[in-house]
């Protein structure tokens, strides 16, 4: 089993050794000797902290060939006349690569899993498995989608192990993802939710994103979103909501109930002037609550660091500074998400997989560190990231990520992307 052994990082407030075995952390204690672990490679970490690697619990990522494209205008305009006839045109080859391009950010920002949204989802799935980060990758469901297509998804989810995941090392599975209340009926929505219970793979959905949201499902049904899907029986435990902006305390209560995830994203509320994401009330009820940065299009990047930092100070804008505290928010971007997805990482402890960052103490941001994740959430830029490990193995090493000139150069050349 390989073994890495990091001499004298700083964890805790202090200079320790951390020593990876295969995918975990097997001991973490100053002074590991050699001798104990033969067959370690020896890293010097002197001056770098290690901290949990970040789950971006709501992502697009093959959105990121649309970064830029339409800016400044409110959701439904941007969809309809921008970001729908732009995604109608694209190949899955678009899909592999804006995928790539998504991960290798990702990676140089410190993300390890990433819960994806989009169409052509083995492309996603291909390009995680290719590049070695964790993904759930959802196969979006539409009222658009076509009966054909849906039912090749669902007969490739019945072809797969419970639970949907791809390959041996459990790093990347699909999961179901019914686009929104506006774009899916009834019909599908029980189905879908039949599915994934029956596959014991997760619900990935939008909810509750706009007022407009709201009043039109209110307008045909009769109800909010929540307590539509409510009476459909679609929220328990394995549903991952993105957004949950509009919702008032009884909603509230029943995503908790039912153990709902909700995937915050702060920069994408706000660039689309969604609303204000309730995260004080939330976070006093207990709500799960996990951060994402949404899709490119909308964010415009995928850096989860900068999206702490927009979580907390969103949620002092409504006048209480102590509102989500720098500890809480990166316990979202980290040890809450991966919980929610039932991934062992979040923490750097012995036993708990190991998926990390290393972060430079002599970047000028990180100086003096009074405080480090007071640093990490307000201070920081991803100039400051070393390494990233995922699942024990490399996948940022001294700022170099191996494929990155080639998928740049390979999106370069996307018929899609050319004027
Ligand atoms: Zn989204």
């Amino acid at each position: 089993m390989k073994k890495i052994l990091f001499k004298n990082v700083f964890l805790n407030g202090t200079e320790t050794d951390v020593l990876v075995s295969g995918n975990r952390f097997e001991k973490i204690s100053p002074c590991i000797k050699i001798s104990d672990t033969e067959n370690a490679e020896i890293v010097s970490a002197k001056n770098l902290a290690i901290l949990p690697s970040f789950c971006n619990a709501h992502t697009h990522a093959a959105m990121t060939l649309l970064r830029g494209y339409a800016d400044d205008m409110e959701l439904f305009k941007w969809l309809k006349e921008h970001i729908w006839p732009f995604e109608a045109k694209l190949s899955a080859r678009d899909i592999y690569e804006g995928s790539r391009l998504a991960i290798l950010e990702m990676i140089r920002s410190g993300t390890t899993f990433f819960n994806d949204m989009y169409f052509e989802s083995a492309e996603t799935v291909r390009a995680a498995r290719e590049l070695g980060i964790r993904a759930c990758v959802g196969m979006t469901v539409t009222n658009f989608t076509g009966e054909e297509k849906i039912e090749k998804m669902f007969a490739r989810l019945r072809e797969l192990p419970k639970g949907g995941a791809v390959g041996d090392d459990g790093l990347v599975r699909f999961a179901i993802a019914p686009h929104a209340v506006y774009t899916v009926s009834e019909k599908l929505w029980l189905r879908c939710a039949e599915l994934a219970r029956e596959r014991g793979v997760l619900l990935h959905i939008h909810l509750s994103e706009t007022k407009k949201e709201v009043a039109d499902c209110v307008a045909e049904h009769g109800v909010s979103p929540v307590r539509w899907l409510d009476s459909l029986g679609v929220l328990g435990e394995n549903v991952v909501a993105a957004h949950v902006v509009h919702v008032d305390d009884e909603e509230i209560e029943i995503l908790r109930e039912r153990g709902v995830t909700i995937a915050h994203n702060p920069v994408s509320n706000m660039k689309l002037a969604s609303g204000v994401f309730r995260a004080e009330t939330l976070s006093a009820r207990g709500a799960k609550i996990a951060l994402g940065t949404d899709g490119t299009a909308s964010n415009n990047n995928l850096d989860m660091r900068e999206e702490m930092k927009f979580a907390a100070l969103l949620a002092k804008v409504g006048g209480n500074p102590e509102a989500v505290p720098a500890e809480e928010v990166f316990s979202w971007a980290t040890r809450n998400g991966f919980r929610a997805f039932g991934i062992d990482a979040g923490e750097i402890a012995e036993g708990k997989l190991a998926d990390a960052v290393f972060v430079d103490l002599n970047n000028e941001r990180m100086f003096p560190n009074h405080n480090l994740i007071s640093n990490w959430v307000y201070s920081a830029d991803t100039r400051a990231l070393r390494h990233v490990i995922c699942d024990g193995k490399f996948l940022m090493r001294d700022g170099i990520v191996p494929a990155e000139d080639e998928i740049l150069s390979a999106a370069r050349e996307l018929p899609s992307l050319k004027k």
